[in-house]
């Protein structure tokens, strides 16, 4: 007779503390997931006997390494490197990769812990992994940027490829340091393949990538919002972040005929009580993309703006929130900020932002609350639909990728209704988006590895 790991929520994360000692994200990701799961598994002792919680919460492998890369004043740097590969059990690995100064091994495993379950809500074959440096690339040259992204490869490239592990970009890591990589990949290997996805379109780049993690949050937002029966169009909105995901989020607020007033970077956020249009979205494209320059420079040049320095946008008043900028940058007391101020619903563009305590309060008030691992799995999703095109050696248009886009985030909006209502408000039934995300995620990468048996 089998032992059972039939234990509860709370003994279950001690033993996860106890094994993980000072990786506070990688704990309180799982906290959250293990919350819902449980419930979820109560009844099912299948789960508890194959120990099924406990192994996705320990990463098949973490890979770590040096990575030594010359300055452009000839002094040599060391920085460490990681691949998290957290589970395979539905597809290849595949998650992004992160260069910040923040970046620690319990990060990377919190992030890939949570893209296993995201990347399972997308409804394709892709299991889920994270990587990164705690390279800084803010201040580098480009030539600097390209010797240690060549450095990173040099060690990278043994542990990936197409049918195993294909990582993409995260925080740091654009479309620059994707050919830088992917340009080292191909020198090393001798093989074009897709091992990376968010490659420029001239050499196997997907449309709609760059797009597709701001426009999907956006798509997110809207489908709870038509589940309520409201909409984009009218509200005001307020978004973290000035990168990737917060540039084109704006974008699909803006053109849905929502009003963007706030963006923000690691100095502080801007306040544009006329709206952050599409004129102004541009020019911060260009600010970061090609300037990489901060935020603060908005107001020199859209005056009726106002800069906070070293402040977050959370105190401002809106109908809508999007954090897209980093885990952790909305806590308990901006959580409360926002229901008393009347927002009706947020979307995480980014991973993990609001903190176990915010996400309470969320939770507690009703609002329409989508969690990261859903409302940002867009990204995730055309990247799935980028390492299609490249096995077939074929490339799908913008339209198309846009209408597949436009469903599969309407397909993880219906699963996490499917596994989450609960409750009531305003005499409609409640959706708890975190535990139907939480639940749909689990319970397809869960029933994989019991077909498996014990591996
Ligand atoms: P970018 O590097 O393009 O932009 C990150 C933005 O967040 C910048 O404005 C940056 O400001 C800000 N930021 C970073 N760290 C901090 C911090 N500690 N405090 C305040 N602001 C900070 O990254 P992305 O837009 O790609 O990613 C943003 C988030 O979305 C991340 O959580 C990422 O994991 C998540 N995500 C991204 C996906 C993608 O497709 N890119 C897919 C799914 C999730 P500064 O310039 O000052 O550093």
């Amino acid at each position: 007779m089998a032992v059972s790991d039939h234990v509860d929520l709370s003994t279950f994360m001690e033993g996860v503390k106890k094994r993980n000692p000072g990786q506070t994200e990688f704990v309180q990701a799982v906290q959250e997931v293990s919350q819902d799961v449980f419930e979820f598994i109560d009844d099912k002792e299948e789960y508890h006997e194959a120990q099924i919680l406990r192994r996705i919460a320990e990463p098949d492998r973490v890979v770590s390494f040096r990575v030594c890369w010359e300055d452009d004043n000839h002094n040599i740097r060391v920085q460490r490197g990681w691949r998290v590969q957290n589970n395979n059990a539905i597809g290849p690995y595949k998650g992004g990769i992160r260069f910040h100064p923040t970046v620690t091994e319990s990060i990377l495993k919190f992030l890939a812990f949570e893209q296993t379950f995201k990347n399972s809500l997308t409804g394709l074959p892709m299991g889920g992994a994270k990587g990164g440096s705690n390279f800084n690339p803010s201040g580098k040259s480009d030539s600097e940027v390209m010797r240690f992204c060549q450095s990173f490869m040099t060690e990278l490239y043994r542990h990936i490829g197409p049918d195993t592990d294909v990582p993409a970009g995260d925080i740091g890591v654009g479309s620059r340091e994707i050919g830088y990589m992917f340009g080292q990949y191909k020198r090393i290997t001798n093989r074009w393949e897709g091992v990376l996805t968010g490659k420029a379109i001239e050499y196997g780049g997907s449309q709609m990538r760059p797009e597709a993690t701001g426009y999907g949050a956006v798509y997110f937002l809207q489908n709870m919002l038509q589940h309520a029966g409201e909409d984009i169009e009218g509200k005001t909105a307020l978004i973290s972040g000035s990168g990737n995901v917060a540039t084109h989020a704006a974008e699909k607020i803006t053109q849905l005929g929502g009003k963007v007033l706030t963006m923000s970077d690691s100095d502080g956020f801007v306040h544009d009580p006329d709206g952050i249009d599409q004129e102004k979205i541009d020019w911060i494209k260009r600010l970061k993309n090609e300037r990489r320059g901060r935020i603060s420079e908005y107001v020199d040049h859209f005056t009726d703006a106002t800069f906070h320095q070293g402040k977050r946008p959370w105190n401002v008043s809106a109908d809508l929130a999007l954090p897209c900028a980093t885990q952790n940058e909305l806590n308990e007391d901006e959580a409360k900020a926002l229901v008393t101020d009347g927002v009706i619903a947020v979307s995480e563009g980014a991973n993990m932002p609001t903190t176990l305590e915010g996400v309470k309060v969320f939770q507690d008030a009703k609002i329409m609350y989508g969690p990261g691992k859903a409302a940002n799995a867009g990204g995730v999703a055309v990247s799935g639909l980028e390492m299609s095109q490249n096995s077939e050696r074929i490339s799908w248009n913008q339209e198309k990728l846009g209408d597949m886009l436009t469903n599969l985030m309407e397909d993880i909006h219906d699963k996490c209704v499917e596994y989450g209502e609960e409750g009531k408000r305003d005499g409609q039934p409640s959706i708890n988006y975190v535990k139907g995300a939480n639940i749909a995620g689990f319970k397809k990468v869960a029933d994989a590895m019991l077909a498996f048996g014990v591996v």
